[in-house]
């Protein structure tokens, strides 16, 4: 499943590549957030909450 490939954060090898269930960048494991699946970039958007509140968190954004 997982294929190497250029980390759009780092401009490193991602070997092996993970892919932002958010923005869809490739990413390499340093850039990636394993927990939340998500790369680096997103998680910045995501994390000024609580991890676990990431969908009340994007649903709550969303409605301001
Ligand atoms: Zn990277
Ligand atoms: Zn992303």
């Amino acid at each position: 499943m997982e294929k190497a490939g250029i980390c759009m954060h780092c401009k490193g090898l991602a070997n092996p590549a993970y892919s932002c269930k958010m923005c869809g960048a490739m990413v390499c494991s340093n850039c990636f957030d394993h927990e939340l699946g998500v790369c680096r970039a997103c998680v910045e958007k995501i994390k000024p909450g609580k991890k676990k509140d990431l969908k009340n968190k994007i649903e709550h954004e969303s409605m301001r």
